[in-house]
C-alpha cells in the first residue's frame, strides 16, 4: 500500500466521526419552543366561509392536521352549520375571533367594499372591543374554550389612531396581522403576528416558504380565505393540498398547531427570557 493510501485510510476513521457530528448538526438544529423541531407553521382560514367545513376541514382530518378558523359571528357559514364548526373544535381545531360583523376601515384607499354598518373608521374602540368580546362568547358557546386568538379583519388595527387591539390583550393569547414575515420566538410580536397571504400562489412557492422556517427557525403562519373557491381570494385545491402533503411528510421536523398553541408556547418563551434578564 502507498503512503498516500494509508495515511488516507487512517484518516478515515477521524473524517467519519466529523460528518457524524457536523451531519445532524447542521441538518436538524431545533428549537425548544417548537417542540425541539425546526420551526413553526401555522394555518390560518379566514371569514368562516362554506369552503372550510366542506373542503378544508376535511383535507386537515384526513391527514391528521390542525389549523385555525378565523370567525366572523355573523357568518352564514356559522348560523346555518354550528355543529359542524363544533365538531372542527373537538377534533383540535382552533376557533378563531375574526369580530361579529368584519368591520374595515372604509376611509383607506381601496375599500369601496366596506359598507356603512360596518365601516371600522366609524366605530369607537369601545364598540368594536364590545364587538369582539361578544364574538369570544359565542364561540366560547359553540366550543367551550376560552383560550384562542384573534385576526384583524382587513389587518386594519387602528381606530382614529388608536390601537384597540391593546384593551383586548387580557382577551386572547395572540392577534394575527396580514403583514408578511418569517420570525424567531422572540422576534413574534403577539399583538400582531406575521403571515403570508396566499391567494393564488401555487404549491411550490408554499413549500419553498416552509423551507425557509425550516432553515430559518422561524414561525410561519400561512392566511387562507377560499381554498378550491369560496371566496374572492383564492388558493388552487391541488396546490393546498400539494402544502399539506409536504407538511406531513416532515412532520418530524415541523411544529404544526392552530395559532392558540404555539402562541401560548411563545408567549411563555418570552416570559422566561424577560425573567431571566
Ligand atoms: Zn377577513
Amino acid at each position: 500500500m502507498s503512503p498516500v493510501k494509508m495515511r488516507l485510510l487512517q484518516s478515515l476513521p477521524l473524517l467519519a466521526a466529523t460528518l457524524l457530528l457536523a451531519g445532524p448538526a447542521a441538518t436538524a438544529q431545533t428549537t425548544s419552543v417548537w417542540h425541539n423541531k425546526q420551526c413553526a407553521v401555522v394555518l390560518t382560514y379566514d371569514d368562516a366561509i362554506d369552503a372550510d367545513l366542506d373542503r378544508v376541514v376535511p383535507a386537515l382530518d384526513s391527514l391528521k392536521l390542525r389549523g385555525t378558523f378565523y370567525l366572523i359571528g355573523s357568518a352564514p357559514a356559522v348560523a346555518k352549520r354550528l355543529p359542524e364548526w363544533r365538531r372542527a373544535a373537538q377534533r383540535g381545531h382552533e376557533l378563531g375571533n375574526h369580530a361579529l360583523f368584519h368591520p374595515c376601515d372604509g376611509s383607506l384607499p381601496g375599500r369601496a367594499f366596506v359598507t356603512p354598518d360596518n365601516d371600522l373608521s366609524k366605530y369607537t374602540v369601545g364598540r368594536a372591543v364590545a364587538e369582539i368580546r361578544a364574538n369570544n362568547t359565542l364561540l366560547n358557546a359553540i366550543d367551550g374554550k376560552t383560550a384562542r386568538t384573534f385576526a384583524y379583519p382587513c389587518g386594519d388595527r387602528q381606530i382614529g389612531g388608536v390601537n384597540f387591539y391593546d384593551q383586548l390583550k387580557p382577551d386572547f393569547v395572540a392577534a394575527r396581522g396580514v403583514t408578511g414575515g418569517l420570525q424567531t420566538a422572540a422576534q413574534v410580536d403577539l399583538s400582531n403576528v406575521d403571515c403570508y397571504a396566499i391567494n393564488g400562489q401555487n404549491g411550490q412557492y408554499m413549500i419553498d416558504l416552509v423551507k425557509q422556517a425550516q432553515q430559518s427557525h422561524t414561525l410561519l403562519v400561512f392566511l387562507f380565505h377560499g381554498v378550491g373557491g369560496g371566496h374572492s381570494l383564492n388558493v388552487d385545491l391541488a396546490a393546498h393540498r400539494q402544502l399539506l402533503r409536504y407538511l406531513k411528510a416532515h412532520e418530524r421536523d415541523i411544529d404544526i398547531a392552530p395559532l392558540v398553541e404555539v402562541a401560548e408556547r411563545i408567549q411563555a418563551y418570552q416570559q422566561d427570557s424577560a425573567a431571566r434578564k
